[in-house]
């Protein structure tokens, strides 16, 4: 299997897109950290990787918090000996605010979990690789309003792109170490972070529907494998041709 041997943790994995990886990383061989905000979901989730044979540990981080991401890398080597492969997907939605009244704590509190928490995954995932010389891989979730924008999304969008600035600077910082950043770009996908936006999303997807989290996972577990080994400081879109259009 891809993930023989290896170690991946996974952000925000109690549920959607984080979910699907952190399950498919198992499968594949790897053994997983699952992390979330919502530790019982994510107790969830590791639960349901052992019962299928695979090794999991679940624990809380909140990723707004450097101390909590810190602590989710060093459980890795601590439980696992390394960390392999680092997913920094832990999101929230905000479609809902104005640039002209959006309030600075929406703005904050936006930025704290969608930007300075990958600042924060990336940061502590390349100092325990670089450490242990482990030629890993770190995938940033960010969207397709990593590339383009959205009205009624300002935050969410500027975090969003800079993630994707974010992961070129560490990747040219980290590429001579063999420790490869890319980020994924998924449009709409059916999880519970778009409830209520089903039905006004559709019809901008070329593929005529929403993406499921499994088709982001395999992307995401691509990147994190050693077959994507000349692949980083690069965006890839899962998009059903939404930014083609
Ligand atoms: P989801 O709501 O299903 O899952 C997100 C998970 O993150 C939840 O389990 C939640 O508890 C956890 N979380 C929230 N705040 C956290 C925090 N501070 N620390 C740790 N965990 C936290 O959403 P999803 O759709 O699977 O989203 C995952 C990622 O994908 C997000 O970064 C999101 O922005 C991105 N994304 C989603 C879509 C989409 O349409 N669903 C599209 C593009 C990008």
């Amino acid at each position: 299997a891809r993930f023989t041997g290896k170690v991946a943790a996974v952000t925000g994995a109690g549920s959607g897109i984080g979910a699907a990886a952190a399950l498919r990383f198992a499968a594949e061989g790897a053994a997983v950290l699952v992390s979330d905000i919502n530790l019982a979901s994510a107790t969830q989730v590791a639960a349901e990787i052992s019962k299928s044979g695979g090794r999991a540990v679940a624990l809380r981080t909140d990723v707004a918090s450097e101390s909590d991401v810190a602590a989710l890398v060093d459980r890795a080597v601590a439980e696992f000996g390394r960390l392999d492969v680092m997913v920094n997907n832990a999101g929230i939605g905000g479609l809902e605010t104005s640039v002209d009244t959006i309030e600075d704590a929406a703005w904050r509190k936006l930025m704290s979990i969608n930007l300075d928490g990958v600042f924060y995954g990336v940061k502590h995932a390349a100092r325990v690789m670089k450490v242990a010389k482990v030629r890993g891989s770190i995938v940033n979730v960010s969207s397709i309003l990593g590339l383009v924008a959205f009205e009624h999304a300002v935050a969410y969008t500027a975090a969003k792109h800079g993630v994707v600035g974010l992961t070129k600077a560490a990747a040219l910082e980290l590429a001579p170490l063999g420790i490869r950043v890319n980020t994924v770009n998924p449009a709409f996908i059916k999880t519970p972070l778009i409830a209520g936006l089903e039905e006004a999303v559709l019809p901008l997807h070329p593929a005529a529907r929403l993406g499921t989290p499994e088709e982001v996972a395999a992307l995401i577990c691509f990147l994190g494998a050693d077959e994507a080994s000349f692949v980083t400081g690069a965006s890839y879109l899962v998009d059903g041709g939404y930014v083609a259009k």
